[in-house]
């Protein structure tokens, strides 16, 4: 097999073949390798006839490693497609009516032919070549995405598809943080519960009895403050 820039041409065609609401065509030296299911040999043939005719509109270019890759979205014969060229023999065509879901595939794909990672915050594993599943649909979507293309939701949390964690769409941890006012409330609310048991033990310690209303009181506004304690919302970890 050619050399590539830096992509594995069978790890090409299994992260295209598992996105949701792509078509797309591999091929090597001119000639179609893979295509989506959806496709017919002689439309891959075509398609890769017109990305050869098309090659000086690729606008985007880069010299990784003493091989260029160029690569484009544009539209053909009414659709959103993009194109790339990865490498002298290797040529990416990728088609949908989702503008955005080309544009993230031809990032994830030139950020893995220069050797960028995208990686998991949380277990460290390249996750460019990754396909990460909409939250709200289930469809599979390529990382960077923060709109799901297929549904229209918004997407700030995924999980890994390595480790299962929750990371937000450019892979950085997310975490579970208390908001800033329920840690005020939840401390003033423990400080009230803690000045009900303490008036009891001394009540208690002086002989009195005890009164039930102030057990109560002190039982649900330590239960209160326990609430508050727990709310938590997802954070972006910064480093
Ligand atoms: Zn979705
Ligand atoms: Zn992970």
């Amino acid at each position: 097999m050619s050399a590539h820039a830096s992509i594995d041409i069978d790890a090409l065609n299994k992260y295209l073949e598992s996105i949701d609401g792509i078509s797309y065509i591999v091929a090597e030296e001119g000639f179609p390798v893979y295509w989506s299911k959806d496709l017919e040999e002689d439309d891959a043939e075509k398609m890769i006839a017109l990305a050869v005719d098309l090659r000086n509109v690729l606008t985007n270019t880069m010299d990784i490693g003493g091989e260029e890759i160029y690569w484009t979205s544009i539209s053909i014969t009414g659709r959103n497609t993009g194109i790339a060229y990865l490498g002298a023999n290797l040529i990416m065509i990728v088609f949908s009516d989702k503008k955005e879901l080309i544009s993230a595939v031809l990032d994830n794909i030139v950020r893995a032919v220069k050797g960028e990672k995208l990686s998991c915050g949380w277990c460290g594993r390249d996750l460019s070549l990754r396909t990460i599943t909409c939250p709200s649909c289930g469809k599979k979507l390529p990382l960077g995405i923060s709109t799901c293309p297929l549904c229209g939701a918004k997407i700030s949390i995924v999980r890994c598809p390595l480790c299962g964690k929750p990371i937000s769409v450019t892979g950085r941890k997310i975490v579970l943080r208390r908001r800033k006012g329920d840690t005020v409330a939840g401390a003033v609310f423990l400080a009230v519960a803690i000045g009900f048991a303490v008036a009891g033990i001394f009540k208690a310690l002086a002989g009195e009895l005890v009164s039930l209303p102030l057990f109560l009181a002190s039982g649900i506004i330590g239960w209160m403050s326990m609430q508050a304690f727990s709310h938590k919302v997802p954070v972006e970890e910064k480093s």
